[in-house]
């Protein structure tokens, strides 16, 4: 039934849930391809940097200000050591700036301080930065690091609870739940796939489910757009 046989190796007959993850994990990868990302970043600095500016707005203005902020201040301390009021200038379009160029260049002296400029690893260590909450830590390990991390922002969370993975409503909750469910191999590739088919198809007031090659898998669809029998 699947294409990719290492993956089909890993899914047991008997486990309907995995086989469903798989099965999303290749049609999403047929949609959109497996080179997923939606901040531009260079060095692991910048990533932090991004994924902290990208609350509360939208990955296209956070890269809009992200080749000047960088191109001005390029590493861990020289944006310690920036004028606050330059900052605030360079990131105004983000929103929130005041409090973003606040985490920012907090999280810039943290490294500085506690881990010769370079971005921890650790889910604690990340956390304990100005800014940074569980999604932007595992965007973080998930992206510089390799590692297997489920990131759930606004989009994931609300495709992942339509096709009826996943209950929970809070973030962080949900990110519990489905640790126990997706198998490591899938969960940052299903975490950019899912998040991309939210932005572009599952969309939270009117779900393209005509358009979506997810219907026949998904709760949701079965749920409002079958008639009753
Ligand atoms: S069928 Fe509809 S609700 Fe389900 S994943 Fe697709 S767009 Fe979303």
């Amino acid at each position: 039934m699947y294409s990719e046989s290492a993956q089909a190796d890993s899914v047991s007959e008997n486990d309907p849930v995995s086989e469903k993850l798989w099965e999303i994990r290749r049609r999403l990868t047929a949609e959109y391809g497996s080179l997923i990302s939606f901040l531009n970043y260079g060095a692991p600095f910048e990533l932090l940097i991004g994924v902290i500016l990208s609350a509360q707005t939208t990955d296209i203005q956070v890269n809009a200000v992200t080749p000047k902020l960088f191109a001005r201040f390029p590493d861990a301390a020289a944006l310690a050591a920036a004028p606050r009021s330059e900052v605030e200038e360079i990131i105004k379009s983000t929103g929130f700036y005041r409090s973003k160029a606040a985490h920012i260049q907090g999280a810039a002296v943290a490294l500085v301080r506690k881990y010769h400029s370079e971005v921890p690893q650790s889910m604690s260590e990340l956390t304990s930065l100005p800014g940074v909450g569980r999604k932007s830590a595992n965007v973080v390990r998930s992206h510089v690091f390799g590692l297997p991390a489920i990131i759930v922002d606004t989009h994931f969370g609300r495709v992942m609870r339509r096709l009826g993975i996943g209950r929970a409503k809070n973030a962080d909750a949900l990110e519990r739940e489905l640790l126990t469910i997706i198998p490591d191999e899938l969960q940052t590739p299903l975490s950019m796939l899912v998040n991309k088919h939210g932005r572009v198809v599952c969309q939270a007031r009117s779900p393209r489910c005509s358009a979506c090659v997810l219907m026949d898998l998904c709760d949701y669809a079965k749920r409002e757009l079958e008639p009753p029998a």
